[in-house]
């Protein structure tokens, strides 16, 4: 395991051990390219080990600027994150380099170093490396612009906080705790922002409407215009760039090492969804249309101004799903012990607690755990899951180590932000999922090829393991076994039922939004588009149910056209997959291990040895459909 550093020793700790992986890199390669052995599985191992140093400075650094208490190690970090960047950027252009290994015989290879072997010279065509002298330094260029777009992008977003001010009685169905924190100011106003915290229960519980359209209308214009000039140019980058090596648009250079493969099937993966989606999102959205005129009789639509807040009113009337009694059965400690329960008897692996002392993470927060399989260390995970000052916001897997077999074993992070007390079911599922990952990466770390270790499958797969955990969390005997009130009273499965037919109202609907998302950020990355506000109002009335909002401007804000690029539909494309593989599983039985052990070995073990297209056919005995899918949003 990694040895980690004493409380005090941290910033000697990672300058010392990411500069030293970084030389480790530089050197392996110096000798590969000066002196390569004759042999092809030789060199293959040499750039094996090369990658391997790489990432173990690139995996610590990363989870470190994001997690560490002290800034200047945080900074540290980043700094080393930025340096081990750069090594790979030089690495990806070194024709010297690119040369041996596009010299091998690769005859004598084994399947799995002949996949290594592919896979890394389409890499090393898809950075540029065989182009000519001036290319090459054009595309090192782009690739220098796109990263100072894509951080002023999201500064851009970051630091746009806006805010409405409002009248104590406008507050009117905010929770208590929640207008506690929020006083009244000296000109007798409250200030509202558009930050989660805030915008999110505001536009889900408060009753005056004017005041909730005034928010979301700020919020939906963030960043704007600035953002509109920089998404311009970083659209016009990522043409250039794509052009520069021969695809027609960045979606065909972005698919090519997808599930999906082409542009073009995005479009039809969209259309697709789109008509499947269709019924059961106008029936959804006629009972929100009905509940709002029961306040405004002669309302004809309905917006995402009041779209959250009628959808809330819904589940709460019609669904009888009261939150608040909900998460007095989610205490965190016995929630975080039934996830590794649950998961330790489907995937036959044991949990087994490392003391603090021997495991010296980085914050006392952190749970450490080694993981076993009949009998044997097979990785650690560490479980930090509680919000800090500089600590990272969202909830996310993080690698620390990725595993090579004989080498290294995997280690891997969860970095979430949950209340130490009692939890919301969402919460619980989002531990479920997140954990998916975290199971992937140390079940798929046990590879010979570094290139190949954890979740190294196509970036549209990667979400399905963790999107087919969620239903452990949603069903009624696996809560049973861990959700218990103060009293020790078991969660009632009818309550679990009431809570998954909530949860299901809306589905059609959101499909149709996140097509609208999905549909926005391919289109704008395969047409010059000069009005990038009109295009948008022309996709949401194409694929969204509910209507554009004036003056808005959503792209500005939207993270992920530049996180994503064109490829926001695979988010949906990994949960078609994943209704399909949980097909498999027995539904009145999820605790049967028959079927999970299946999933384990012939899925998640095979890290990205083979496609994942592959995997699922070979755990389902057929290949992936929509069928499951389809099932789901009829249901
Ligand atoms: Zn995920």
């Amino acid at each position: 395991m990694l040895a980690l550093p004493d409380r005090s020793g941290w910033l000697g700790w990672l300058a010392e051990r990411g500069e030293a992986q970084l030389v480790e890199t530089s050197r392996l390669v110096d000798d590969l390219k000066a002196e390569p052995p004759a042999d092809a599985r030789a060199v293959l191992r040499i750039w094996n080990e090369a990658q391997t140093a790489l990432g173990n400075a690139a995996s610590m650094a990363s989870l470190i600027s994001e997690v560490h208490p002290e800034p200047e190690v945080r900074e540290r970090a980043e700094k080393l994150v930025q340096d081990a960047q750069k090594l790979d950027t030089d690495l990806g252009l070194d024709t010297q380099l690119y040369a041996v290994l596009a010299d091998l015989d690769a005859s004598g290879l084994d399947p799995d170093a002949t996949r290594v072997l592919e896979r890394t010279l389409r890499d090393f065509r898809r950075s540029g490396v065989d182009r000519d002298e001036a290319t090459r330094a054009r595309l090192r260029e782009l690739s220098e612009q796109a990263i100072l777009l894509s951080q002023e992008f999201s500064k851009n977003i970051r630091e746009d906080v806006r805010s409405i001010r409002v009248r104590p009685e406008q507050l009117v169905g905010m929770p208590q705790d929640w207008i506690e924190a929020h006083p009244v100011g000296d000109d007798g106003l409250v200030t509202v922002t558009t930050d989660y915290p805030d915008v999110i229960p505001f536009r889900t519980f408060a009753h005056d409407a004017a005041a909730r359209r005034e928010l979301v209308t700020r919020f939906l214009t963030i960043a704007w215009p600035a953002n509109d000039a920089v998404l311009q140019q970083l659209f016009a980058v990522r043409r250039e760039h794509a052009a520069l090596l021969g695809y027609a648009t960045w979606a065909d250079y972005d698919a090519e090492v997808k599930m999906i493969r082409t542009g073009g099937a995005i479009e039809q993966f969209i259309d697709r969804i789109t008509a499947l989606s269709g019924e059961r999102a106008e029936r959804d959205k006629a009972v929100l249309l009905e509940r709002l005129r029961q306040d405004r009789p002669d309302a004809t639509d309905i917006d995402t101004a009041d779209v959250t807040y009628y959808a809330e009113l819904v589940r709460k009337e019609q669904h009888a799903v009261d939150a608040q009694l909900v998460r007095t059965y989610f205490p965190f400690e016995a929630v975080r012990q039934g996830l590794l329960d649950v998961t330790g008897r489907l995937f036959g692996l044991e949990w087994q607690a490392v003391a603090r002392a021997e495991a010296r993470t980085w914050h006392e927060d952190v749970a450490t755990y080694d993981v076993t399989r009949d009998g044997e260390r097979i990785g650690r995970i560490h479980l930090d899951l509680h919000p800090r000052d500089g600590k990272y916001k969202h909830a996310a897997q993080f690698d620390l180590v990725r595993g090579v077999r004989g080498v290294q074993l995997p280690e891997g992070v969860l970095v979430c932000n949950f209340a130490r007390g009692l939890m919301e079911h969402d919460e619980v599922v989002t531990l479920f999922h997140e954990f998916g990952h975290l199971v992937h990466h140390v079940l798929g770390g046990e590879q010979e090829w570094v290139r190949f270790s954890g979740v190294a499958t196509e970036w549209d797969f990667v979400e399905a393991p963790s999107q087919m955990l969620e239903e452990w969390a949603w069903d009624a005997a696996v809560l049973a076994a861990f959700a218990h009130d103060a009293a020790g009273e078991t969660i009632p499965a009818d309550l679990v039922a009431a809570m998954r037919e909530a949860q299901d109202f809306g589905k059609g609907y959101d499909a149709r939004t996140q097509m609208f998302y999905a549909a926005l950020s391919y289109d704008v990355h395969i047409h010059q588009t000069p009005n990038l506000t009109a295009r948008l109002r022309e996709l949401m009335a194409r694929y969204s149910v509910f209507p554009y909002i004036e003056d808005t401007h959503m792209q500005c804000a939207f993270g992920h056209l530049d996180g994503y690029g064109s490829a926001y539909y695979t988010y949906m494309w990994s949960l078609v997959i994943a209704k399909d593989l949980f097909s498999a599983f027995d539904r009145t039985d999820l605790f049967d291990p028959e079927v999970a052990r299946r999933y384990r070995d012939r899925v998640l073990a095979q890290g990205g040895r083979r496609d994942a297209a592959d995997l699922v056919a070979d755990f389902l005995g057929r290949p992936y459909t929509f069928d499951a899918y389809a099932a789901w949003l009829a249901e």
